[in-house]
């Protein structure tokens, strides 16, 4: 018997003592036997009560731009033993070219992650969400909306077909809002899953508790979460709504299931052109990546009445030209099995189904194939689960019909090609779909993407415009980036798993929080106007990071405006805009009283009466956010500035961090003129450590 397949709970690895009733699982090629999996006698209660405690404890200790940190040096330790990822994938039936959407896609998942998370998020442990509000006209009340991390445990149940990037999808962003997870793989690929979180536990990085494996069967599950848990599943439909009738309320239970993608070809992509081509490459593609065992693969190809036979006849010649069918373990393979036999068997009953509601094999055929074997010979696997590439035509007829083809996923290298006599009924009949991970758009036009984006984009959780300018570019229908949303209406789950940030927060509770401008800017770690500030003390230029207090003041002295000033700058920059320069044109205009000052003249100013000019710890302004001029300055009128830290973050990897400034000019009637964020780096110490040792 091979191993049965461990499980890592409360910081330890566990395996059953009696395995009587695992569930074996085969290589998917030749049928061999990888392991076992059973998780009888496993404590998971105690598993989810770790999470809870030791996993929130430690994740708690650290700022989002520590765990982020944390999850490029995850990404580096497993990148170090991709080969033997790899080597493990292949029982799977991946190929080295799937390997790159589920191993080195996954590493990409940690690495974004990583990389948004020092930069869109602060270096603390709330998030803030638009702009304060204020609730009393003297601005002693604000309020806020704040995202704090959930308490409890993000439990993620996947599907079998990607055991890395599936999981790390997910644990990404929960382990950067610091919420700890557990992994719940699907049987058939759970090898792949166990491999990279020992890795992970090898390398020593993991906080105590902030990822737990189970790897089995999870009974009563459901009774052990709460409000403050989430579950995050991936699978087929049918799973998910067993499921979520399961979960108690306060859970969050959000789902990405099975989806009948569209993939739309316009009307201007006639044979002869680029569209067409890019079209037919990214079809096959999805065909045959992971031997279309893709939540994302295109199960509908919808092209104008006609193009049908035009569009086999080209994808046939690629398959033919392209597609080697085997073990992924031999060479020039193209396309491997599906996870298993069963799998294999649940395929050609799809495709049976999508027969009898109308659907004609025009490419490929339900027999068992030849293969290549690993050995290089060809013929018959009869213990592997192989399948060719299939293509099924439907006439407009049963397109009308509202048959099988929008409802039945074929989950192996199966697609449906459908005709349309309209954009609006090529957009209905991606709608038909019942709600979609992804559709795509073949068109050079903008007017048939722009008609088709609109009609469809709500039965879509993302949608690809392909066309000669970007088909070399482009990551592909079937690729969800971690960058954007991959989730999708109705069918599809209605879940948001991947979108950058917007991920994290899924794991994190917003509110509104109602409260002084202190006690707002000790919340958020943002200085808030009303909040203490002291302008009394040393430059805050002086200041190195280590000694900068949010609300350091410096106030400048005044500085009258002239006429003389208002020509020497339009002169100098070549900016004689008539409001600065023509005094009756400037009184026409409904916003001057007369000819005004330019305000980059005036912000320009606000920099030279607020900066401290020597050598210091302030390294370098980066920019400005958010500049609004708010009262034009006329000749006379008098200028000051308050400059005041705003906040401060230092850098988990630099010798300096960034310090944002609020910055307000008044003028002699004490309005505001201009306000504005100023963006600067400034050094943890000064003098610089090397330096103090020379000096
Ligand atoms: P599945 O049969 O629905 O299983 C999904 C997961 O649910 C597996 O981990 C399974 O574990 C688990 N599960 C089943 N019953 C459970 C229960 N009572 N309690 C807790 N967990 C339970 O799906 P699959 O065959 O693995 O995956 C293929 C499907 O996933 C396809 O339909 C595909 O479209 C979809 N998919 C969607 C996405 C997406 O992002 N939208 C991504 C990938 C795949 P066991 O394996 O141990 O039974």
């Amino acid at each position: 018997m091979t191993r049965v397949l461990d499980s890592y709970v409360q910081d330890a690895w566990w395996s059953p003592d009696d395995a009587a009733d695992a569930v074996v699982v085969r290589d998917a090629s030749t049928g061999a036997e990888v392991c076992r999996v059973s998780t009888a006698g496993l404590d998971l209660a105690a598993a989810v009560v770790h999470a809870r405690t030791v996993g929130q404890r430690s994740l708690g200790a650290l700022t989002f731009h520590q765990r982020a940190l944390l999850l490029k040096q995850f990404a580096l330790a497993l990148t170090a033993c991709k080969d033997e990822l790899y080597a493990l994938s292949a029982h799977t039936g991946a190929t080295s070219r799937d390997n790159l959407s589920d191993i080195d896609g996954g590493l990409g998942v940690l690495f974004t992650y990583s990389s948004k998370g020092r930069r869109e998020l602060p270096n603390a442990q709330v998030v803030v969400d638009g702009p304060a509000e204020p609730l009393a006209k003297d601005g002693s009340f604000l309020g806020r909306h704040v995202y704090t991390r959930l308490p409890g445990v993000a439990v993620q149940i996947n599907a079998f077909n990607f055991p890395m990037w599936g999981a790390l999808e997910k644990f990404a962003p929960a382990f950067l809002a610091g919420v700890p997870t557990i992994v719940k793989p699907a049987t058939p690929t759970a090898y792949v899953a166990e491999a990279w979180v020992r890795i992970l536990v090898e390398s020593g990085l993991l906080p105590a508790g902030s990822l737990q494996l189970v790897s089995g069967a999870v009974p009563g599950l459901f009774d052990l979460l709460d409000l403050g848990d989430t579950v995050g599943f991936t699978g087929s439909a049918g799973t998910a709504e067993r499921l979520r009738s399961q979960a108690k309320p306060g859970v969050r239970f959000t789902s990405e299931t099975d989806s009948i993608n569209a993939s739309v070809l316009g009307p201007d992509a006639t044979p002869d052109t680029p569209e067409f081509d890019a079209y037919v490459r990214q079809l096959l593609s999805e065909l045959v990546t992971k031997a279309g065992q893709k939540c994302t693969a295109i199960r509908r190809a919808i092209v104008p009445e006609g193009v049908q036979p035009a569009l086999a006849t080209a994808l046939a010649a690629k398959i033919a030209e392209r597609v080697v069918v085997g073990d992924p373990r031999a060479e020039g393979v193209t396309m491997g099995p599906v996870v298993s036999t069963a799998q294999r068997d649940e395929v050609l009953r799809s495709v049976r189904a999508l027969q009898d509601a109308g659907g004609r094999l025009v490419i490929g055929s339900t027999a068992p194939p030849d293969i290549r074997r690993a050995d290089g010979t060809t013929g018959q696997a009869p213990d592997g689960a192989f399948l060719e590439p299939m293509v099924l035509a439907f006439d407009a007829a049963h397109a009308e019909a509202g048959a099988a083809v929008h409802e039945v996923e074929a989950f192996g290298p199966v697609t449906s090609v459908l005709g349309y006599r309209s954009l609006a009924e090529a957009a209905d009949l991606v709608g038909r779909g019942g709600g979609s991970l992804v559709t795509s758009i073949a068109t050079h036009d903008p007017a048939v993407a722009v008609e088709l984006i609109t009609r469809v984009g709500a039965y879509n959780g993302r949608v690809l415009v392909l066309d000669r300018d970007d088909a070399r570019t482009s990551t592909g229908h079937g690729s969800p980036v971690p960058h954007l949303v991959h989730g999708g209406p109705g069918r599809a789950g209605g879940g948001e798993e991947l979108g950058g940030i917007r991920a994290v927060l899924h794991y994190m509770q917003r509110t509104a929080v109602q409260g002084s401008p202190r006690m707002l800017t000790a919340l958020t770690g943002v200085w808030h106007a009303g909040a203490e500030a002291d302008a009394t003390g040393t430059h805050p230029f002086r200041k190195p990071l280590t000694q900068l207090r949010l609300g350091d003041r410096i106030e400048s002295a005044e500085r009258e405006v002239t006429l003389d000033d208002i020509e020497t700058f339009a002169a100098f920059t070549g900016d004689t805009f008539y409001a600065h320069m023509d005094e009756a044109a400037a009184s026409a205009n409904p916003f001057f009283p007369g000819r005004v000052a330019h305000g980059y003249l005036l912000v320009s100013w606000a920099a030279g009466l607020f900066v401290d000019p020597d050598p210091g710890p302030v390294l370098a302004n980066y920019g400005l956010e958010n500049l609004r001029f708010l009262t034009p300055v006329s000749p006379g009128d008098r200028i000051r500035v308050a400059l005041t830290a705003k906040q401060i973050t230092p850098r988990e990897t630099d010798e300096y961090g960034e310090v944002r400034w609020d910055a307000v000019i008044r003028n002699d009637r004490d309005e505001v003129v201009a306000e504005y964020d100023v963006l600067t780096l400034v050094a943890k110490e000064w003098p610089p450590a090397a330096q103090e040792a020379t000096a």
